[in-house]
């Protein structure tokens, strides 16, 4: 705060505490360059209601939005990220996670659990991406291979959201190696008829769409959502063609088949209900009882 005084006249009035929560309570749409009322935008799911921008919600968020008031149920939260190369770019990784933990109230970039939606309880996985990018290190693939073994043991339908732009460059090797762990995981769920929902929002890109985000035996994205595994400049660079416009969109994919459906955020709960009741009728009819 500014407040200059020449001859003990003050020149500039220093603002009160008020404007500052004002300022607060407004936010800019990086779509349509409006101004919104945070209470508005919270009302409206966090979507610009001028030009249906979607703001990025964190894991918290997320789950509040899915998940029974007071089902969820967080497992796996004493992993704790590791500097095991002793990684240093612009500043150490020790560093950066000590500051991403601070930010966002989390010890990793994946809250894992159990909760029911609309009654079905099932094992869930919510990816930050305000973690550190929402990065795929050690820690992110130990607790989806952790979540993914209950889901299996425990016969419960898997549910793992994705918001991120792919391994953590910080553990090299380890977090590539990831990508191997999660994608055998789910596979061994699937091996055992396990349902597994992959819901891809803004941005799933990297190791994370080429591993467990495209493994989902439905796979849904949100309205908009970039998605896809290196990036469009990349790709035009190395192939020297143009790409389609819209490439790596939500409704490109769906468009090529490579995803099954996109879903407006204030619907997501009642899909993935929908889904969830299909799956148990459709167990229940060749006797098999599901979520005992
Ligand atoms: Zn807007």
């Amino acid at each position: 705060m500014i407040s200059f005084k020449k001859n003990n006249t003050p020149k500039i009035v220093k603002p009160g505490p008020n404007l500052e929560a004002e300022a607060r309570d407004w936010t800019k749409c990086p779509g349509c360059r409006a101004l919104l009322y945070n209470k508005h935008l919270s009302e409206n799911y966090q979507i610009c209601p001028k030009c249906n921008h979607h703001f990025r919600l964190n894991s918290r968020e997320w789950l509040r939005l899915l998940s029974d008031e007071g089902s969820f149920c967080p497992l796996f939260e004493e992993f704790e990220a590791e500097d095991i190369l002793e990684f240093t770019d612009n500043e150490t990784y020790v560093e950066r996670i000590k500051k991403a933990c601070k930010k966002t109230n989390a010890n990793e970039a994946i809250q894992t659990g159990t909760c029911t939606i609309e009654g079905h309880k099932i094992a869930i996985g919510v990816m930050n991406f305000h973690f550190i990018g929402g990065s795929m290190g050690v820690v992110v693939g130990e607790k989806i291979v952790r979540l993914t073994t209950l889901a299996t043991e425990q016969k419960l339908p898997l549910l793992i959201l994705s918001a991120s732009g792919g391994a953590r460059m910080q553990e090299g090797m380890f977090s590539l190696l990831q990508m191997a762990r999660t994608a055998g995981a789910i596979g061994r769920f699937q091996k055992e008829n396990g349902l597994y929902l992959s819901l891809l929002t803004h941005p799933t890109t990297g190791g994370v769409s080429a591993s467990y985000a495209f493994l989902g035996d439905v796979i849904i994205a949100e309205p908009q959502a970039l998605i896809g595994f290196a990036g469009a400049r990349v790709i035009e660079q190395t192939t020297r063609q143009k790409l389609p416009p819209r490439f790596q969109t939500a409704e490109f994919l769906v468009e090529h088949g490579q995803i099954d459906k996109i879903v407006e955020r204030k619907v997501m709960k009642k899909v993935i209900a929908r889904i969830l009741s299909f799956y148990q009728e459709g167990w229940s009819s060749h006797g098999v009882k599901k979520n005992e």
